[in-house]
């Protein structure tokens, strides 16, 4: 179900288990700043989430909330997993779900990283739900 994007941290969200150790994941990359492991379900040939260490609900609460040091950390990181994994040529997809119209499941920011096939039109179309 869709998360309220305004709702505080809540530190049982299956993210911050993932980031504890408390439930497993296929780790990617790691650093610092953020956490990089394959989605559970992935939509693309290659679907990474990353995450940052912090305890952000989503892009609002972090762009808002983060300082300079944490958001410069993030975002370099998201950019040296696609460059790890090859995907600049031929290209990849970035995509942050906010909210409820967004279709965000989890409450904790995550950045997901879509490639290693073209990915198709940017978003579904209005006629298809
Ligand atoms: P959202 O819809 O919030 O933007 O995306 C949540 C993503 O988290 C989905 O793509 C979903 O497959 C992934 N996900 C949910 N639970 C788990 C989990 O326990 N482990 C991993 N690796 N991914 C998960």
């Amino acid at each position: 179900m869709p998360i309220d994007a305004t709702a505080p941290y809540d530190d049982q969200n299956i993210f911050a288990k993932i980031l504890r150790g408390e439930i497993p994941s296929e780790e990617v990359y790691r650093d610092e700043w953020a956490y990089a492991f394959r989605d559970i379900a992935p939509q693309a040939a290659l679907h990474i989430l990353v995450i940052p260490h912090g305890a952000y609900v989503s892009w609002d609460d972090f762009s808002t909330n983060a300082s300079a040091e944490e958001i410069a950390g993030f975002v370099r990181a998201v950019g040296k997993v696609a460059r790890d994994n090859d995907l600049v040529e031929p290209g990849y997809r970035l995509l942050a779900n906010v909210g409820a119209h967004g279709g965000q499941e989890v409450p904790h920011l995550h950045v997901h990283l879509f490639g290693g096939e073209p990915l198709g039109s940017m978003i579904a179309r209005r006629s298809q739900g």
